[in-house]
């Protein structure tokens, strides 16, 4: 080693480096670190140079312990940007950053540098230094700064594979810094690998750890005490650790107790594990004292939604009390995935909660969090929503205080006896009350059941037939009877009761006898008309063209659907008429047309400004809601596109024409069909691929909707001057690039809430995921409009270039004929 100022057992940078202002960028000084210089902390506990790791002749520059004999190292800067050679320079720069040079031709190049994360200030009187602290940070400051908060920038903010005592892995909220720690590829390889583990900035953040883009393990939400997971997590001899949740902050740290200890974390791409080691000096190794994921039921999602790992069994998934298999087959051969669905349906509100005790608490991508709300009122704040599924304490110390509350599948649980904590989800009443009566004959309690539950789902039944009686009341139809026709084997009945059949002769002297003059358009099974009943009503009546098939499967299916549903954003079926041959639909009437004609229109948008554009997309969202999840009914509508939603006069938005929706079992999450109908440009590519849908393939069109909206552009058709990328791909583009916000029509731009606009294209993206999995279910995505909590990142999207996989030239699909806009449909049966 060139004996050089470095062989001093601690070095004060500023000795060696000289002030910022003396030294180019480009020119390597004297006073720089050299390859084959280190430099030690002052306490003697690291040191910092340069390094070849394993087989690699690779040059790398980094942090080691100085006195264990098993070269082991902490920190790496140039980790994707190898050294090839000896001319590694390590010096700080004019601007005040920490550079990393190396020669060529004679001059130096710059392959690694220090980002600031706080501004150098350039009329400062002392001169910027940097020393390595005996924690085995590396830190940039100025000369006479000892405190944390006067860093200019720090080694333990960009963390590789390791977490020494005092690091934190977690969030700057303030600045958006993300510490997360990523693996080497390899022992002779430090670039990153694909195991990495870090905090997930939900409403309800939890530590997680990820293979490429597979989650493999979570170590559950902080419960006060420790991740609700982590069983092993107790106050030890070694060190302390704590997480840290604020409004600026989402972290966890641990400190040494002993400072004799060596004891770090890291990332081990051979085990794909987390795992804390110390140093055992007698033996000369390192000894693993804990590893994540520790056993089977610690693999993310083993057992599928709604099951619940129980290490101490064989097989060890179960599906959680009132669930059953969803899949018995392959349960049964012990694949879990498919995991598991209810023994009976909900009935929200008339719902209550069964206690599950000592778990670790699911999943908490779609959480909502309020931390001063106790049980009981969590209780009520769960039960008055019938998205959520499930709530528990935030806090489990002293008895228990705050308020979690889970939307959506309940995934990854697992039984943790000793230091699990209580978690509440939702049943229907007849499934409590059948526990109950088990629970008198056998005398073991483990279920609670909300009492409120049955008083106000009384009280709301009540509401609902009253209002019902008036509107049929309202509606005054001239006739009455179930809308049936045996011919047709159509028979409906509305909420149970019956939708009113009108005669041919009142529509057609409603419609002027159906005169070109009234048409409203032209949509999946025939014309639409404008008329107006005897006492003044305006309706609009879908006619079935007479020598449609197709035609009559859509009638059928959009009467059998719609007929059952009745909410604010959906458009209101009023009856209809089927005589001889004519098969009507007669539906309110929207003055204000569709969607389309206001978004993509310049200057019809102008008519709209931004708070009437999130009112719609919030209406929107909040109707494919109660389809998906709030009515009687679980419908996938699998053609939601702009102009399927119409505008009445307030311009409020009903989603429309339920031809193509299938109804699913409640207990079903997708399916395929061979017969790909929709509309290009709205399709989720699983949809459009593979035939798979679901109400997350519905997410994906509203995804695709909320971005039309934002930006006043089609997705399908979108054109761009620099790149071919469809309107999501523009999207994702501005979003990488740190300029979301330029998607949004400049129509708007005086009228947006900034944070509003760039909270919906977020939601645009997360809604647009390649896969269904990283689709939000719309109650978080009604959660996420209404909130300004943080959400989860979106990734790459799907479909996000120019043409899908139908549209080109050789796919192998069929090819159905259609233009831009319209839906496709095709002549099989349904
Ligand atoms: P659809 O068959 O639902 O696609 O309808 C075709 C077109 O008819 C729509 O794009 C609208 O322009 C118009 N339309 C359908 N239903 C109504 C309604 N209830 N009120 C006003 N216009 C409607």
């Amino acid at each position: 080693m060139v004996v050089l100022y470095f062989l001093l057992l601690w070095i004060e940078l500023h000795d060696v480096f000289p002030r910022a202002s003396n030294v180019a960028d480009t020119i390597i000084s004297s006073q720089s670190l050299s390859d084959g210089q280190t430099l030690v902390s002052q306490g003697g506990s690291f040191e910092l140079g340069f390094f070849s790791p394993g087989n690699s002749r690779k040059r790398y520059l980094g942090i080691w312990y100085k006195n264990i004999p098993i070269r082991t190292f902490v920190w790496v800067a140039n980790r994707e940007n190898p050294i090839n050679d000896f001319s590694g320079v390590l010096m700080i720069n004019s601007t005040g950053s920490l550079v990393l040079l190396i020669h060529t031709n004679g001059s130096g190049t710059v392959i690694w540098s220090s980002s600031l994360s706080k501004e150098a200030d350039h009329h400062q009187i002392n001169p910027i230094v940097a020393q390595l602290l005996d924690s085995g940070n590396l830190v940039l400051k100025d000369e006479k700064g000892s405190e944390p908060e006067s860093y200019l920038w720090q080694s333990f903010d960009y963390p590789t594979d390791t977490l020494l005592p005092g690091m934190k892995v977690g969030w700057d909220l303030r600045s958006g810094l993300n510490r997360r720690l990523t693996s080497w590829k390899s022992a002779d390889d430090p670039s990153p690998g694909d195991l990495s583990y870090g905090i997930e900035l939900h409403n309800f953040p939890e530590p997680s750890m990820w293979k490429g883009h597979t989650k493999i393990y979570r170590a559950g939400p902080w419960n006060g005490i420790r991740y609700s997971g982590a069983f092993d997590l107790r106050p030890n001899p070694l060190y302390q650790f704590d997480f840290n949740l604020s409004q600026e902050a989402a972290f966890y740290t641990y400190q040494l107790k002993n400072k004799s200890v060596i004891t770090r974390t890291t990332l081990s791409p051979t085990t794909n594990s987390y795992d804390r080691s110390t140093w055992v000096e007698v033996d000369r190794t390192w000894e693993v004292y804990v590893s994540v994921p520790r056993d089977h039921c610690d693999s993310y999602g083993l057992c599928g939604a709604h099951g619940i790992c129980v290490i101490s069994e064989s097989p060890v998934c179960e599906c959680l009390k009132g669930f059953m298999p969803k899949s018995p087959e392959s349960w049964n051969s012990m694949d879990w995935s498919n995991g598991c669905v209810r023994d009976k349906p909900l009935n929200c509100p008339e719902d209550g909660f069964a206690k599950f005790e000592g778990v670790k608490v699911p999943d908490t991508t779609y959480t909502w969090v309020n931390t001063s709300k106790n049980l009981k009122g969590c209780q009520a704040k769960c039960l008055a929503n019938c998205s959520c599924m499930a709530y528990t304490n935030t806090d489990i110390r002293s008895g228990g205080s705050g308020c979690a509350m889970w939307f959506g599948d309940l995934i990854d649980i697992r039984q943790l006896p000793a230091s699990g904590q209580d978690l509440y989800i939702r049943m229907p009443n007849s499934e409590l009350s059948m526990w109950a009566n088990n629970w008198s004959k056998m005398k073991s309690a483990v279920v609670t059941v909300a009492a409120i539950a049955t008083v106000s789902g009384m009280l709301i039944i009540s509401l609902i037939l009253s209002s019902f009686t008036t509107f049929k009341k309202k509606t005054k139809a001239n006739n009455v009877g179930v809308c049936r026709n045996k011919d047709h084997n159509i028979e409906v009945q509305k909420e149970d009761q019956e939708l009113p059949l009108f005669k041919l002769t009142t529509i057609a002297n409603a419609t002027n006898n159906f005169s070109p003059n009234n048409k409203l358009g032209e949509g999946g099974f025939g014309a639409v008309y404008k008329g107006a009943l005897l006492d003044g009503q305006e309706i609009a009546v879908k006619r079935l063209s007479m020598n449609s098939r197709q035609g009559l499967t859509e009638f059928k299916n959009e009467v059998i659907l719609i007929a059952k549903l009745q909410h604010r954003n959906l458009v209101r079926l009023l009856g209809c008429c089927i005589q001889g041959e004519e098969m009507m639909l007669i539906y309110e009437y929207m003055p204000n047309k569709s969607l389309d004609y206001f978004i993509f229109d310049q200057t019809r948008s102008k008519l709209l400004d931004w708070s009437r554009c999130f009112h719609i997309i919030c209406g929107i969202a909040r109707g494919l809601l109660y389809l998906h999840q709030d009515s009687r009914l679980r419908i996938i509508h699998r053609d939601l596109k702009a102009s399927n939603v119409l505008l009445d006069d307030e311009m409020t938005p009903k989603i429309s024409d339920f031809g193509l929706a299938k109804n699913f079992e409640s207990d079903q999450n997708e399916a395929r069909t061979r017969r790909i109908v929709g509309t290009y440009g709205y399709m989720a590519p699983e949809y459009a691929i593979d035939g798979l849908y679901s109400i997350k393939s519905d997410v994906f069109s509203f995804g695709v909707l909320l971005l039309e909206i934002v930006s006043g552009e089609k997705n399908r058709g979108f054109d761009h001057p620099s790149h071919s990328l469809n309107l999501i791909g523009h999207a994702w583009k501005l979003w990488n690039e740190g300029k979301p916000f330029e998607l949004m029509n400049a129509l708007y731009m005086d009228s947006c809430s900034v944070s509003v606009v760039l909270r919906c294209i977020h939601i645009g993206l997360l809604c647009v995921q390649q896969h269904p999995e990283d689709r939000p279910n719309m109650s978080y995505v009604v959660l996420m409009l209404d909130n300004e909590s943080p959400m989860p990142q979106p990734k790459q999207p799907g479909f996000f270039i120019g043409r899908n996989p139908l549209e080109e030239p050789n796919s192998s699909m069929r090819k159905p004929c259609s233009n831009n806009e319209l839906t496709l449909t095709s002549l099989e049966a349904r």
